[in-house]
């Protein structure tokens, strides 16, 4: 008998993971640091007790996907939900990507973009980010003209360098994209750390009916709610259209529905929980200039660092020994012998910085 064999691209692919060692101050996967507020699980209790759990949740999610635009100035039609952001941006790639089409992308970034596009069966096409992980308007445009890749992405604030885009880059990557048909993605998983509303830049000023552009946003980061598995789309009412088709129906479970209304009753939590974390980003940044690391400017929930004169993963290794666990980005392409820190709590990035400025004396 012989063995099914999954295909080839997934055949010779890894997975995706980050450890979860057993530590004392686990600041490895950019979760937010506090849960969401007292009372929340007594509110979502009484939402759980009316639910009419023999039938399937609502399928089109209309109360939700309503809630989520009006954060926005949207409509529900411009709104698609999904399980995490994640989910988001596979169902973007089941409909735009796929076999024989490209999707864009510029290094480092967010690993999950060309994992999922290779899974979907797309070719992945990369450019490098300059100097301090920048990205001029005119190498996104020449890269873009050159590839053509059916869909594009930008990830702004950047995961893992923490990189806040130019909005001209943005514009000129849009721009670049509709004059062939493709699709630009701007995954803004953590852009309530990069900035306070009005003022904030945001791709979501792109939109508009004609313009091929998708934002992404979730509800794992400055919303606290990593366990639920909640994240969004916005975009022209077609493409939404579109992605409806694809995904699962039925995808949204009347629980994530229900926590995702509960969540909306005060939508101005997460910018009052990003502007708290922002100022212990910068405090953690402050102390980390003192210490014999180079660190990039972020505006996002996490700082990439690189220990200099000590090889990065040792110290990773060294940091774990001391209870702390950081995300290891020393292997990954363009960023040799770096670290990445999630803000945590006031006592958390000081344990965090006690066990640096230990391994590092
Ligand atoms: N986009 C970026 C840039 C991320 O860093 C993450 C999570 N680490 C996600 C999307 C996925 O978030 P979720 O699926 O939890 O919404």
């Amino acid at each position: 008998m012989s063995e099914p064999r999954p295909r080839p691209e997934v055949a010779g692919m890894k997975g995706y993971h980050s450890p979860q060692v057993d530590v004392r101050v686990r600041l490895n996967t950019n979760e937010s640091p506090e849960a969401p507020p007292e009372g929340f699980g007594a509110a979502l209790a009484e939402r759980l007790a009316r639910i009419d759990w023999n039938r399937y949740p609502a399928r089109s999610a209309g109360e939700l996907r309503s809630g989520i635009a009006g954060l926005h100035g949207a409509a529900a039609e411009n709104v698609f939900a999904a399980n995490g952001s994640n989910e988001v941006i596979q169902t973007l790639l089941l409909t735009y990507a796929g076999p024989g089409r490209r999707v864009g992308l510029f290094s480092p970034t967010y690993a999950l973009h060309a994992h999922i596009a290779r899974i979907v069966g797309s070719e992945v096409v990369t450019a490098p980010r300059g100097p301090d992980f920048a990205l001029g308007a005119g190498e996104a445009a020449t890269f873009v003209a050159a590839e053509r890749p059916d869909v594009l992405f930008l990830c702004s604030p950047n995961n893992p360098t923490g990189t806040v885009e130019d909005p001209r880059t943005v514009q000129v990557a849009l721009e670049a994209v509709a004059d062939y048909g493709g699709v630009l993605v701007v995954d803004e998983a953590y852009v309530q750390f990069s900035g306070r509303e009005p003022g904030r830049f945001s791709a979501v000023d792109l939109l508009g009916r004609d313009a091929p552009l998708v934002v992404c946003r979730t509800f794992s980061k400055a919303w606290a709610l990593a366990a639920v598995r909640l994240g969004y789309a916005l975009g022209p009412a077609g493409i939404i259209d579109e992605l409806h088709k694809v995904v699962l129906p039925y995808h949204l479970d009347v629980m994530t529905q229900e926590i995702g209304l509960l969540c909306l009753t005060d939508a101005a939590a997460a910018d009052r929980r990003a502007a708290d974390l922002v100022a212990q980003r910068e405090r953690l940044a402050g102390r980390l200039a003192q210490l014999p690391v180079e660190q990039w400017p972020s505006g996002a929930n996490f700082i990439l660092f690189r220990p200099t004169g000590r090889d990065g993963a040792v110290v990773w290794q060294e940091l774990v020994d001391r209870s702390v666990l950081v995300r290891d980005c020393s292997s990954w392409e363009g960023l040799a012998g770096c670290l990445r820190v999630t803000v945590g709590t006031p006592e958390e990035n000081s344990l965090f910085l006690e066990a640096l400025a230990d391994v590092l004396r």
